[in-house]
């Protein structure tokens, strides 16, 4: 769903499908150096990173494997509750496995903090993390994110991947909702 069809939620566009496939592109080239002669599985987490995984495994020009996890996050509010759950665990064992966890947006970073943490008890070989959408706020708290999409203000967003009560994932976009929408 493109912007026009969008109409009046959408306050302002943070970035075009050309932008994040463009910055995908470019951290993508940095992946394929960064982990050249070993191994990479992608853990995406379902469900905010579906369209970054989808776009951002297709622009790496290397093998790759796939896994997701499903963890609570935000309900249907707007702000961040710091209570982990898994909801969906991944399918493999990842002992000796170098990981990527593939995230749609870092904002307090309890979720990936937790998250990173809970992968590395497992014994993953190495454990890193990429994020579409990073907020000011994930920059106070001691989680190392290594790969970002895009530093954006503290806003709430929806579109690709991102909902606002499980709408506005499938938009080709990303942009800040209207406040008109949750007020
Ligand atoms: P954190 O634990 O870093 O505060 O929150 C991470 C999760 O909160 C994200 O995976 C995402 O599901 C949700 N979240 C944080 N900020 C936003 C936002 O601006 N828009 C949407 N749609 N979800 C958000």
């Amino acid at each position: 769903m493109d912007l026009a069809t969008t109409g009046t939620d959408i306050e302002k566009v943070i970035a075009t499908h050309d932008q994040i496939n463009q910055r995908l592109a470019e951290i993508a080239r940095d992946v394929e150096r960064d982990y050249e002669g070993r191994d990479l599985l992608l853990i995406g987490v379902l469900k905010g990173a579906v369209m970054t995984v989808a776009d951002f495994a297709r622009t790496l020009q290397r093998h790759v494997e796939m896994d997701w996890m499903a963890v609570s996050s935000y309900g249907s509010g707007t702000k961040s509750s710091g209570v982990v759950r898994i909801l969906k665990d991944l399918d493999r064992d990842i002992t000796n496995r170098h990981v990527l966890i593939v995230e749609d947006i870092v904002d307090t970073g309890l979720t990936l903090g937790w998250l990173k943490a809970n992968l590395e008890s497992r014994g993953a070989a190495s454990v890193e993390i990429l994020t579409m959408l990073r907020k000011p706020e994930a920059a106070k708290v001691d989680v190392d994110v290594k790969y970002v999409g895009f530093d954006i203000p503290t806003e709430f967003v929806v579109g690709y991947g991102l909902d606002f009560d499980e709408k506005y994932r499938n938009l080709d976009f990303i942009g800040v909702l209207a406040k008109h929408m949750y007020e």
